[in-house]
């Protein structure tokens, strides 16, 4: 919890933060006096005069926008700082519900605040007031989407290159709209992440996929007896880390279901991993020690540092589609696609090409000693019965 470490001592007249900054934590007065001001119509306006026990710098931390006033010590003051992180934990787990209706609070207020500059019922505040409307009624829309069970998942599967087989699947989330019809993750995943939403539906997700993978992997045997068993990639939101209990969670529902953690992928992107090192760190170290496996998504299009590869315990890259796709015309691509498959080899990881969809491609990348792929070449994502009678058709014969 809150340490003597956060406690911050100013000198009268010292500004602690000052309006438009971005704010890194949130203020209870000890003692002394802060003096809250804003630049309206050009002058320096005092709002309002602190005085111990009360809150301040709240807002731009909720809602994550900039300062919205200054801030001065003015007959200097001690200050317990609330830093950014220990809120943001809090608001993760706050319903997603209340979360929204904070920020839509904020929202307007901080409208107001501006609005005394830009003239009352504005076209701006009209169109700011719908654009909330809007969000706020398709945050809505998921929530009730997701009590009402509108979330449905495909599979995609992963093909061994070297065999042919289906090595297993990544599980893709859709959301069957009632009015809407099938809507892509791309179209609402980014709200989820926003309302915090996306913690009960990857849990969801999660639980749903690794208890299929265990129906998968029942045709599999009765099939392709001597084969290794099917494998299950789920795609993960940093915000999803936030809840420390996580891991202990997904172990547990493992245990449970059983289901082997070994054969379970948690794709994970490049930008979670060099946003905050050490964080992602203590993530994946949790992650390995359950057993599970970690898989770098998208790899290539993030921010590609060559060197965490060796600090973190990564099992799989997972080439970008991107660079598939277009290897074939461009040289920058095929060059990229030969070194990560060659990194790939040499720290003795898997690597999963993405987004393979013509024979070509294939065999180019079955040259490079590439040995996992995904695309449409293989097969679109399926529901789970065209993927069962999928794994059927297979057969029990060898490589094609
Ligand atoms: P992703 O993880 O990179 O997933 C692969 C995307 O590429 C999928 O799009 C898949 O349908 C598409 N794809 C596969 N093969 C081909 C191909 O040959 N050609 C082309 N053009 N596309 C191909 P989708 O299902 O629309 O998912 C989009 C993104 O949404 C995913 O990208 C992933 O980042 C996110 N997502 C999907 N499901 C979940 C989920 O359950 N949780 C989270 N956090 N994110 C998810
Ligand atoms: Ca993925
Ligand atoms: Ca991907």
């Amino acid at each position: 919890m809150i340490d003597q470490s956060l406690k911050r001592t100013y000198p009268p007249g010292a500004t602690i933060f000052k309006e438009g900054e971005p704010g890194d934590a949130a203020y209870i007065i000890e003692s002394g006096e802060v003096e809250i001001s804003m630049l309206r119509d050009g002058q320096q306006r005092v709002v309002a005069r602190l005085q111990p026990g009360d809150v301040f710098g709240e807002m731009a931390i909720i809602d994550d926008g900039p300062r919205s006033a200054t801030a001065v010590a003015s007959d200097g003051a001690e200050l317990l700082a609330i830093p950014r992180e220990y809120i943001e934990q809090k608001m993760v787990s706050t319903d997603p519900l209340m979360k929204l209706f904070m920020q839509t609070i904020l929202e307007r207020l901080r409208y107001l605040e501006k609005r005394s500059d830009a003239g009352k019922g504005s076209a701006a505040y009209t169109q700011h007031q719908e654009q909330v409307l809007g969000r706020l009624r398709f945050h809505q829309d998921l929530l009730q989407g997701f009590e009402r069970r509108e979330f449905e998942l495909r599979y995609q599967p992963i093909v061994s290159l070297t065999t042919g087989f289906i090595a297993g699947y990544e599980v893709l989330i859709r959301w069957r709209h009632p009015t809407r019809g099938l809507v892509n993750p791309a179209d609402f995943i980014g709200a989820t992440e926003e309302t915090g939403l996306i913690v009960p539906i990857g849990a969801w997700v999660f639980e749903e996929a690794c208890t299929q993978l265990k129906a998968f992997d029942r045709v599999r045997v009765e099939r392709r007896p001597g084969d290794e068993p099917l494998h299950m990639s789920i795609n993960f939101s940093s915000r999803q880390f936030i809840d420390e209990n996580l891991v202990d969670r997904m172990s547990r529902f493992l245990e449970d279901a059983g289901v082997d953690p070994r054969h379970i992928s948690v794709e994970i992107t490049e930008t979670l991993l060099m946003s905050d090192p050490d964080g992602a760190s203590l993530i994946l170290d949790r992650l390995k020690g359950r057993g599970l496996r970690i898989a770098v998504d998208d790899f290539g299009t993030g921010y590609s540092s060559l060197s965490y590869l060796h600090r973190f315990p990564i099992d799989t890259i997972k080439i970008d589609r991107s660079f598939v796709n277009t290897m074939l015309v461009n040289a920058k691509s095929r060059g990229i696609v030969q070194v990560l498959a060659d990194l790939a080899k040499n720290l003795e990881m898997d690597v999963v090409a993405e987004g393979i969809e013509g024979e070509e491609q294939l065999h180019f990348l079955q040259a490079l000693g590439c040995r996992y792929g995904q695309g449409y070449h293989f097969s679109k994502p399926l529901t789970d019965t065209e993927a069962l009678a999928q794994l059927r058709d297979e057969g029990t014969g060898t490589a094609p």
